[in-house]
C-alpha cells in the first residue's frame, strides 16, 4: 500500500498519507489536529462513521466511568494504543454518553472491545484482559 486513507476524527476530512512517511505527517491537512497520536480517541455518534471508515483497523473500547473493570482496563488499552502506533486506531466509546452507539452494537456487558476492518466488525471480546492476553487477542483479531 503506497497510500493510506484516513479520516480526521476532528473535522472528518479524508487525508491521504504516504504509507512510508506516515509517522511524519500526523496532523490533518485541513484542521491541523493530530490524526493519530498513539493515544485512544474519544468516539461519538458524530465521528463514529468517519473513524471506522478509515483504511486502518479500528479497535473500540466500549466502557463507562462507573464500571470498575473498565477503569482498570483503561491503562492496558492506552498501552496497546502506544505499542501499535499508526497501524491501528484506538477509540474509546463512553456508553453512558453515547447510548445510541451502545444500542446499535448491542453492548450489554462492559468493557466490550470490538475490532473493525473496512467498517465491518471482525471480532469482539467482553471483559478486561491483562496486557499480554489483550495483545494476543488483538494479534488474532487483526489478522482476520
Ligand atoms: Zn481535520
Amino acid at each position: 500500500m503506497d497510500q493510506l486513507h484516513t479520516r480526521c476524527p476532528h473535522c472528518h476530512a479524508v487525508n491521504r498519507l504516504p504509507a512510508d512517511k506516515f509517522s511524519d505527517i500526523a496532523n490533518c491537512g485541513k484542521c491541523k489536529e493530530p490524526l493519530l497520536s498513539g493515544k485512544p480517541i474519544e468516539g461519538t455518534a458524530e465521528n463514529f462513521e468517519a473513524l471506522i471508515g478509515s483504511d486502518q483497523p479500528v479497535v473500540i473500547d466500549f466502557w463507562a466511568p462507573w464500571c470498575s473493570p473498565c477503569v482498570g482496563f483503561a491503562p492496558v488499552f492506552e498501552q496497546s494504543a502506544q505499542n501499535r502506533g499508526e497501524a491501528v486506531r484506538f477509540v474509546k466509546v463512553n456508553t453512558e454518553d453515547e447510548q445510541s452507539l451502545a444500542a446499535r452494537f448491542g453492548i450489554r456487558s462492559i468493557p466490550c472491545i470490538m475490532v473493525f476492518k473496512n467498517g465491518e466488525a471482525v471480532d469482539v471480546i467482553n471483559g478486561a484482559l491483562p496486557q499480554s492476553h489483550f495483545e494476543q487477542w488483538l494479534d488474532t483479531a487483526l489478522a482476520k
